[in-house]
């Protein structure tokens, strides 16, 4: 199988895939694509549009209608920007049956492929390295401990408030959710693929993350 010129950058929640993806694109100057924007994008029309994921002919309405880009860093929905609406704690909830929906995953993983089957660009995911592009050049899988990617998250939430506020306790539990329904789901559970490296970054600062990605890529991509 011939090699595809995109970094797959996969691994559970909080982790820091996106920053890290973001920056490494920049460094190459590649393009970035976030998986989980379109999930969570799918998750706020889905809901907007008051379609149930068990009502298979509505919701096959609602994918073929569905328009999702990004631009940079913004996501847009038909032409709204719903980068910030995609990212409060409801939306964070509902994503989470929606990305387990295999007719929403063969949609989105398709839309994927066609945007990224030229190369040239940093995906990050959950099944990028699995399912979307087996045959991307550099495959990542970035872990952490539980804690430290709690404790990152809600810094991040109290910087940029996002929604209402959390607790740690509360991102915590939240991050435990999202890893157990992700990774127990049927369809493309998170997992490392078989030829990806793994990088705890527990104790890394997100330079010292993205140097080590870019390196990586240079002496085996
Ligand atoms: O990466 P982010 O946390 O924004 O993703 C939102 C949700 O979308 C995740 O909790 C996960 O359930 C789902 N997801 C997925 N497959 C991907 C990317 C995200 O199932 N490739």
């Amino acid at each position: 199988m011939s090699k595809l010129a995109i970094i797959a950058l996969d691994g559970p929640s909080g982790v820091g895939k996106s920053t890290t993806a973001k920056q490494v694109a920049q460094r190459l100057g590649w393009d970035y694509l976030d998986t989980g924007a379109m999930y969570r994008a799918t998750a706020l029309a889905l809901q907007r549009a008051g379609v149930e994921l068990s009502d298979w002919k509505a919701l096959e309405q609602e994918l073929a209608s569905l328009r999702i880009d990004q631009r940079g860093s913004r996501t847009l929905l038909g032409e709204e920007d719903v980068s910030d609406l995609i990212r409060t704690p409801e939306i964070t909830k509902l994503v989470t049956p929606v990305s387990a929906n295999a007719r929403v995953r063969e949609v989105l993983v398709e839309q994927q492929q066609t945007i990224g089957r030229r190369g040239g660009w940093v995906v990050d995911g959950r099944d990028i390295g699995t399912v979307v592009f087996p045959s991307a050049c550099c495959k990542i899988f970035l872990t952490a401990s539980k804690e430290s990617r709690a404790r990152r998250r809600h810094l991040e939430q109290q910087t940029k408030r996002i929604g209402t506020a959390m607790t740690l306790e509360d991102v915590l539990a939240d991050l435990q959710r999202r890893d157990h329904a992700d990774s127990t789901r049927a369809a493309s559970p998170l997992r490392q693929a078989e030829d990806a490296v793994a990088l705890d970054s527990s104790d890394m600062t997100l330079e010292a993350v993205v140097a080590w990605v870019v390196q990586h890529h240079r002496e085996h991509g």
